[in-house]
Formats: structure tokens, sequence, C-alpha cells
């Protein structure tokens, strides 16, 4: 039956990671999968989350089945995450927001809807290159095609505005453009509040249809400013959609755990979106995990726990900070190699490009055992105090030599 079944494409975030969790070595140095690292290199648990595992332990909450769309009280506090409590979205019930299998599943279920929906099912896709790789794929699954645009002047390190906008002058009435709210994967490179303004403007006039993507907020400026894109469009009386993951601001990256909104023109037409969601989720998976959207409700629902899940995020904000500063003092300042790292100061959120060629990001893992994609997208929390000098020698020292 399947003898002639061909390979599947190559996942680049596989491969290195396979190759990481090879290499024994000591000096090991992961700069690869979008994970939050602490100091000690390790995925980090938040203790805002090691509070709410002990309180649904003590509440001995069993197993029974979620409700198909996910527990309500779960993607109502998810939405005020993303919108804000008193989003008018949410006031007006014309928001519609059902659980996915974290921020990819959330992804999943909303381009299956789009699909099946009329007035969208024929439209392009229209993605910002470089981009998370699971976006094409995702769109194409589902019977979308997939346009691209440069998101990212790679010279110069910020979002190549320009492309940006004529891809919205070029792109027919209708398309949809999937857009990242903050912490850009992989550039960390994200459009201004002037720039988020001007495209709304442009999106609008054209009658384009934002789709966002949040896998980051609260991990760039705060989880207010890291929301403002979206906001600004729901305000602006777009009909849009957002998925929200929270494997990352959580950190619960295996639970899988995230939100699909979709916000619709009025509160009878969300009503359908809602049992048209319900039924795809129903014939796809059935019913959502469990445990994630319990981590996420029992601290959204205790102040005090919200207060430090928020002040932690804070710290991990500083975290990437500080990290890529040091990086930059240690590869700029102090042993001056060739080459332009100011997207090191410039770029926002887990990740950033560095201006290495694969050639140069083979030699770093193969013979420095210091790990990141070929596109030179490094994860800036794999870098830490006891790591950064022998990270900025290696790069130092392939840049003079390869
Ligand atoms: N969107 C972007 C841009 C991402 O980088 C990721 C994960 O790396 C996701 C969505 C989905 O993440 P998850 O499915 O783990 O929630």
């Amino acid at each position: 039956m399947f003898r002639n079944v061909p390979a599947g494409p190559p996942d680049p975030v596989y491969i290195l990671k396979t190759k990481v969790d090879a290499d024994k070595s000591p000096e090991k140095v992961d700069l690869g999968v979008g994970v939050f690292r602490n100091e000690k290199a390790e995925c980090h648990e938040l203790q805002a989350v090691k509070a709410s595992k002990k309180a649904i332990l003590e509440q001995n909450l069993g197993h029974d089945y979620e409700v198909t769309t996910g527990n309500p009280e779960f993607v109502q506090k998810a939405a005020a995450v993303l919108f804000g409590s008193s989003a008018e979205v949410i006031q007006s019930k014309r928001l519609t927001s059902v659980q996915g299998i974290s921020g990819t599943g959330a992804i999943h279920t909303a381009a299956l809807f789009l699909s099946r929906v009329d007035t969208l099912k024929d439209k392009k896709v229209y993605v910002g290159t470089p981009a998370w790789g699971n976006y094409e794929p995702l769109f194409n699954l589902v019977g979308f095609t997939v346009e691209k645009y440069r998101h990212y002047d790679a010279e110069k390190g910020v979002v190549d505005f320009q492309s940006l906008l004529s891809a919205i002058s070029s792109a027919p009435k209708g398309s949809i453009f999937i857009l990242q709210g903050c912490c850009h994967n992989p550039t960390g490179a994200d459009l201004t509040k002037d720039q988020w303004r001007t495209l709304a403007k442009a999106m609008q006039e054209k009658e384009l249809f934002p789709f966002f993507d949040m896998a980051y907020q609260g991990l760039g400026g705060s989880l207010d400013d890291d929301a403002f894109s979206l906001r600004l469009f729901t305000e602006k009386g777009f009909e849009l959609v957002a998925c929200q993951s929270f494997s990352k601001n959580f950190g619960i990256y295996g639970e899988r755990c995230g939100v699909a909104h979709v916000v619709s023109a009025n509160s009878d037409a969300a009503q359908n979106v809602h049992d048209q969601l319900r039924s795809l989720i129903r014939w796809e998976f059935s019913s959502s995990p469990a445990y994630g959207a319990r981590i996420v409700t029992t601290i959204l629902r205790d102040s005090s726990l919200t207060e430090a899940w928020s002040s932690e995020l804070s710290s991990m904000r500083e975290r990437l900070v500080v990290a890529r500063r040091d990086l930059y003092e240690a590869i700029v300042n102090k042993r001056k190699t060739p080459g332009d790292w100011s997207v090191l100061l410039s770029t926002t959120g887990l990740f950033c490009f560095l201006p290495l060629t694969p050639k140069q990001t083979a030699i770093l893992g193969n013979k420095y055992h210091v790990y990141m994609l070929g596109s030179g997208r490094i994860n800036v929390s794999g870098i830490n105090p006891s790591n950064v000098e022998r990270i900025a020698t290696a790069i130092d020292e392939v840049v003079r030599s390869a």
C-alpha cells in the first residue's frame, strides 16, 4: 500500500533539533528551536505556572472532556488578554473565540474555516518573507494559494515597509494578509506604530482581510504594547482573524494551548461563525486539550497570579534585551568582528537574524557546537552569561575565516 509514498518535505527546525539533541558536548549552545531559555539554558518554567499547577492538583479536576470549543472561562480570559478586557468587540459580542491546539492548531482551524467561507475561499493568502515556515503548508493544506512579498530588508535590518505596501496595492480585493502582531519570527523586525496605522488605512481602502498571528504577546514591549496592532485593526472596524498561542508567554509549549478568534461585523454573524468553528473542531479533534487551558485560566482568574505572571514576563523581556546587548558587546566592542551586527540591538522578541551565511552557520554547529538555523536566525534566549563569550569567539573566528 505505502511502497510508493514519497518522502515528506524536510523541516529545517526538526533537523536542527535532532542534531542538537545528539550533541552531548558540554560546550553545546542551542540557539535553534524557539523556546524561551533561562540563564541555565533550560526551557524556562514560570513561577506562576508552577503555582497554578499546584492549585490544579489540589482541586483534583479529573479528566472529563472539555466543551468542544474549549472551556468558556478560558477562551473569555484569553480574549481579554489579547483584545483588552473592555474591548468593544467583546462587549458587542462580535468576537467568536474557540480553543485551538496551540497557536498552530488555532491557525489551522481558522484557515480551514476561511477556506469554507464563500467570500474568502477563493482569495489568495499573502505572506511576508522570510516567514515562519508553517504558514505556507498550513494554508496550502486547506486549499489556499500563497503569494509572497519581502517582509525584511536584511541590509538595513528592518521591515521592508515599501514592499508590504506595494503587495497591499497590487493584491486583489478580499485577499488575506498574514500579519505577525509583534516579535516577528524569524526576523525580530516589527512594524512601528505609525507603520501599523498606515497599513490599517491601506488595507481598509483595498478591503483586504487581516489574519493576525499572535504567538509572542508579552515578549516584545509589554502585553498591551504587543497587542497594539491587533487592537488598532479591531478599533478600525475590520472583520479579522487573530490566532493566539500561549506556548511562549506561559512557557507551556507541550500543552498545546491556544485560541482562534474571529471578529465579525455583528453578533448574529459571530454566532454562526461559532457554530461553524464548533463543527470543524468536533469533526477534526472533537474537544480541546484541558491541562494547558486550566493552567492559563487559574493564573488569569487570580489577580495576584496574574500580576506574578505579568512581572515574570517583564523579566523575560529584560533578559532578551540584556542577551542581545551582551552578544553585541562581545562581538562588536570586544572583538571588532567584521560585519554589521546592529540587528542585535534593533530587533525585539525571541528572534534575530545574524548576518551569517548557511556555510558559516554549519561550521558554527559542526566545529564550535553553536547551533542556529542555516538562515542565521537565533533564539536570543539561548545566549547567557556563561556562554556569550564562547558564542562571540566562535562567530568571530568563523566570520574571519569562512
Ligand atoms: N506563529 C509563530 C510565528 C510561531 O513562531 C509559532 C511557534 O513557533 C506559532 C505560531 C505556533 O506555536 P504553537 O503551535 O507552539 O503555539
